[in-house]
């Protein structure tokens, strides 16, 4: 396994792929941690994970840089994104026992009746490397603490990180076996999902991998929570304050290169503003500062990997050629590294690529509705569900707008983001299931009805 800086294009490291061998003592580790750390209290764990937020934050600027280095995120945005890390996990270290304590059935007077919450064993996590730590702390984080056991397979191009993460644990004092990194690829993971020792899996990436991993997974019957593509409707209505809302579009779309499923894809104005709002989200994104990911003023680095800038340019020109108009940007940047430049697509017609695909990269798609009514129905025409943002200074407005929206999550005002204290996934294509919140813990957990006459 080898991992490449994608800003240069040359080799950073190679790894020695786990061989069946290594992949069975891994799983035989698991399965016998999992017995001993699941008989542990609660504020054990919680305690633990304490002591995760504390690795990771002593550690900060050695993961930013390697993340950087792996997959070319922007620095600055790779220490918010270690920071984040810490965060997730010092929101469990302090909620968790709360969001699994018993739950009381007072509707049955007859009996003493409860639910309980007990870990299901070791958890199989397929993740990405658009957030290589973030991704993995998100499921990590709750999925241990809960009392389960973690197999990480993590994106072929990130060895460094998902290595890192496994060392973060053992530093924090958890027990061998209880974290577990698989340097495997793609096609090991059916195998690893049908073992017996592996009780349900995650999986954070594309539709076609998640459709791959629910596949194994039903036929197996075990539990899947998948979180898989988005391209987020970022509704703007006559009434929004037009300058919070350009500012926040910029953010909403480009953050991380533009490769982040709840970033904001589709923008629909509604007319009064759309004028307006294109030449001034235009103008906002031509500021942006692309260059060296590893440099402090760098906003756009390169994309993750050689082939996206090829699938993002061919989706540009599909929605060129389907009537979008070219505002900023199209075209690969003549240099060493990955780079495709901030690009803004008007008038795009909902045939467009850019109007039915998910973009993984810096590329807005804006399109110009008549009314409140059309912008709710574009949002809709959507295969994804992932998040929505509204835009409007009538707070009641957006809410009853935020109902009509067919996604995971809404935001009113404020960007689509996944933050610990509330749920985050989606519906339709964009996966099922809940990640983050009371909601998060409670997926891999047996909700086990205990009824005591
Ligand atoms: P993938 O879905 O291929 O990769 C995500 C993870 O799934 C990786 O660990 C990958 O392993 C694994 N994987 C891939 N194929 C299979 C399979 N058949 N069975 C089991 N696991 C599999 O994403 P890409 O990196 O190729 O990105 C492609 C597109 O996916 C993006 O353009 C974007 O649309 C979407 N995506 C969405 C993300 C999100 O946050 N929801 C994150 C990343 C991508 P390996 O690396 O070894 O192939």
């Amino acid at each position: 396994m080898q991992s490449t800086n994608p800003a240069t294009e040359r080799p950073v490291r190679e790894y020695e792929s786990h061989s069946d061998g290594d992949i069975d003592e891994a799983l035989e580790r698991a399965t016998t941690a999992f017995e001993d750390w699941r008989a542990r209290p609660i504020e054990e764990r919680q305690t633990k994970l304490g002591d995760v937020a504390t690795v990771l934050r002593e550690n900060a600027e050695e993961y930013a840089r390697l993340i950087t280095t792996e997959m070319g995120k922007p620095i600055a945005e790779a220490r918010s994104e270690v920071e984040k890390c810490a965060w997730v996990c010092e929101y469990y270290a302090e909620h968790a026992a709360a969001h699994l304590s018993d739950e009381r059935l007072a509707t049955i007077p007859e009996a003493d009746t409860k639910v309980v919450y007990e870990p299901l064993g070791a958890v199989l996590a397929v993740m990405p490397w658009n957030y290589p730590f973030w991704q993995v702390f998100r499921f990590a984080a709750p999925t241990l603490t809960a009392g389960n056991v973690g197999l990480l397979k993590h994106a072929s191009n990130v060895p460094g990180c998902a290595l890192a993460i496994e060392e973060i644990f053992a530093e924090a004092g958890y027990p061998e076996g209880v974290f577990t990194t698989l340097l495997v690829g793609s096609s090991d993971v059916e195998r690893v999902l049908a073992d017996d020792r592996v009780k349900a899996a995650t999986l954070t990436g594309s539709e076609y991998a998640g459709r791959k991993v629910a596949e194994t997974a039903g036929y197996h019957l075990k539990k899947t929570v998948l979180e898989l593509g988005g391209s987020g409707p970022f509704l703007v209505l006559d009434d929004a304050d037009l300058d919070t809302a350009v500012e926040t579009a910029v953010t909403a779309r480009y953050m991380n290169t533009g490769q982040s499923c709840i970033a904001a894809k589709r923008f629909i104005v509604v007319d009064d503003a759309y004028d307006e709002f294109v030449d001034r989200f235009t103008a906002a994104v031509a500021e942006l500062t692309v260059g060296d990911p590893a440099a402090e003023e760098t906003d756009i680095g390169p994309l993750a990997k050689g082939k996206f800038v090829d699938e993002l340019h061919e989706q540009v020109e599909g929605s060129i050629e389907a009537g979008a108009s070219l505002e900023l940007g199209g075209e690969r940047l003549d240099r060493t590294g990955h780079y495709y430049a901030p690009t803004v697509l008007a008038d795009v017609p909902r045939s467009a690529p850019a109007a039915c695909e998910e973009t993984f990269g810096p590329v807005a798609a804006v399109f110009g509705v008549d009314d409140e009514r059309e912008a709710v129905d574009l949002a809709n025409d959507s295969r994804f569900g992932l998040g929505a943002s509204v835009w409007t200074e009538d707070r009641d407005r957006g809410e009853q707008v935020g109902r009509q929206l067919e996604t995971g999550s809404v935001f009113v005002n404020e960007l689509v983001k996944s933050d610990p204290r509330v749920p985050f996934g989606g519906i339709k294509a964009s996966g099922y299931g809940r990640e983050l919140s009371k909601q998060g813990i409670r997926e891999f957990v047996n909700r086990k009805t205990l009824w005591v006459q």
